[in-house]
């Protein structure tokens, strides 16, 4: 590993226009950091990835990689790209692990409610809490972590490093409230009353969409999140079907595989797959199969029911052949995204969403409601933990301006 590492670091060319740092959409200072590598100042580099982004250590190991800081590397033109997530996972781990209390220059007498403990209400809190805020964080689980915790399988990111990140915010003096959902008991309106100058919203996508066809609400039949969210709960049996090529629907394949199905297929309607090629590339590895060119019609109690796609001449769908395909499967699994969920927006007036259930905010990431910031999920529907952490950078600075003007 060091070894590896290491060599990683010493390919690197130190570029002046650095184009790691431009596909990132963090803008990570990449060959700061590896120049601090090079010289072991991994704290030093710990800390300016932690304050840059607090998900470091997170989107290391869960990032697509191909697509932001390894596929814009200038070596990547003629060999292989430096592997700067390899140096990052190493450095921010350890720096999660050692991080000394981080200590805000000023205290502010401030309260700032952030709802929601995904990467993007995470984000805000480190932000907030850094510069002296007092932070508390709203969570309707009873684990923080959002989709990291409750969707991403164990096997991709091992859950212990969320309780690292929940004794680092404790650290931060973050209260963290678990199992508490704000729109149930307590309101956006009460935490106005209670004192706190703004709040954020980092509530994610995490409502399954629907197919709206029949056979759904069967016995053997579930939803992605649902499942991800306890895959030992669920017996799916042997032959699985899962409706949905993305990533999601990539973990429920490699998931349910890893839970003793045999034989797992994934079906797509046309020719394009959602999922990054590195984890369809793992999900065939894993031993899934995918189908393409299969319209789902409907789930009956033996499996699910498909039409053959009929194809234009540029590949695109034009229409679905007249013959019915029954596929025998145990379960069957649907894996076409997520949405918000809306019990926010039913709770708080002044409060609006957009037809597809997203939040509607401005250029300053505030909501239709003065004072209640949002992003994320939530904002521009399921995308990933570094989008999450790029909105909620922007909101968390939008929010101290906001606060500043109302003095
Ligand atoms: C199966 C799956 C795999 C994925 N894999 C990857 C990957 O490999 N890499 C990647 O970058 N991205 C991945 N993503 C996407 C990524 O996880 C999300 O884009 C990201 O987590 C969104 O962050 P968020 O903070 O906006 O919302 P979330 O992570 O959804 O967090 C929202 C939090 O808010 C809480 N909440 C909701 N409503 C309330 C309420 N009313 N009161 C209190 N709390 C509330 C929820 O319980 C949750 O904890 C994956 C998504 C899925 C579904
Ligand atoms: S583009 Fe590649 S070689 Fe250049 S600084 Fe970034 S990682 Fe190093």
């Amino acid at each position: 590993m060091a070894l590896h590492i290491e060599n990683e670091a010493n390919r690197c060319l130190n570029c002046k226009h650095p184009l790691c740092q431009e596909g990132c959409p963090v803008h990570t200072p990449i060959p700061q950091i590896i120049q601090l590598f090079k010289e072991h100042k991994l704290m030093e580099a710990g800390e300016i990835l932690f304050k840059n982004n607090p998900l470091s250590a997170i989107c290391s190991e869960v990032c697509d990689h191909a697509q932001q800081c390894a596929g814009h590397c200038i070596r990547g033109r003629k060999d292989s790209p430096v592997h700067f997530s390899s140096i990052e996972n190493y450095i921010s781990e350890m720096y999660l692990e050692r991080m000394p209390k981080l200590v805000p220059d000023q205290k502010i007498n401030e309260k700032v409610a952030v709802i929601g403990s995904g990467p993007a209400g995470i984000t805000v809190a480190v932000i907030m809490a850094m510069h002296g805020y007092h932070v508390t964080i709203f969570e309707w689980k009873s684990k923080i972590g959002g989709v990291m915790q409750y969707g991403i399988p164990e096997f991709r990111l091992p859950k212990t490093i969320l309780d690292t990140y929940e004794k680092r915010l404790e650290e931060m003096g973050i209260q963290i409230r678990l199992n508490a959902t704000i729109g149930s008991v307590l309101m956006i309106d009460d935490l106005f009353r209670d004192g706190y100058k703004t709040i954020f919203v980092g509530t994610g996508a995490e409502r399954p969409r629907t197919l709206g066809i029949k056979g759904e609400s069967f016995g053997n039949v579930h939803f992605a999140m649902n499942y991800l969210a306890n895959p030992k709960a669920h017996h799916l049996g042997n032959k699985v079907a899962v409706i949905g090529v993305g990533n999601a629907a990539m973990d429920v394949a490699r998931t349910a595989l890893r839970n003793g199905s045999k034989q797992v297929t994934l079906y797509a309607m046309g020719k394009e797959i959602a999922a990054s090629s590195h984890e369809v590339a793992y999900a065939e590895l894993d031993g899934a199969e995918i189908e393409t060119g299969m319209q789902i019609q409907e789930i009956t109690e033996t499996g699910p029911v498909f039409k053959r796609t009929i194809y234009g001449e540029h590949d695109e769908i034009i229409g679905a052949e007249d013959e019915l395909i029954q596929v025998e499967a145990d379960s069957t699994i649907i894996s076409i995204s997520q949405v918000p969920r809306g019990k926010l927006v039913r709770t708080t007036s002044g409060l609006t969403a957009a037809e597809n259930g997203l939040l509607i905010v401005d250029e300053n990431y505030m909501t239709t409601k003065p004072g209640v910031f949002a992003a994320g999920d939530v904002v521009t529907g399921a995308k990933t933990v570094v989008h999450a952490v790029e909105g909620a950078k922007k909101a968390a600075e939008a929010m101290i301006k906001y606060m500043d003007e109302q003095k």
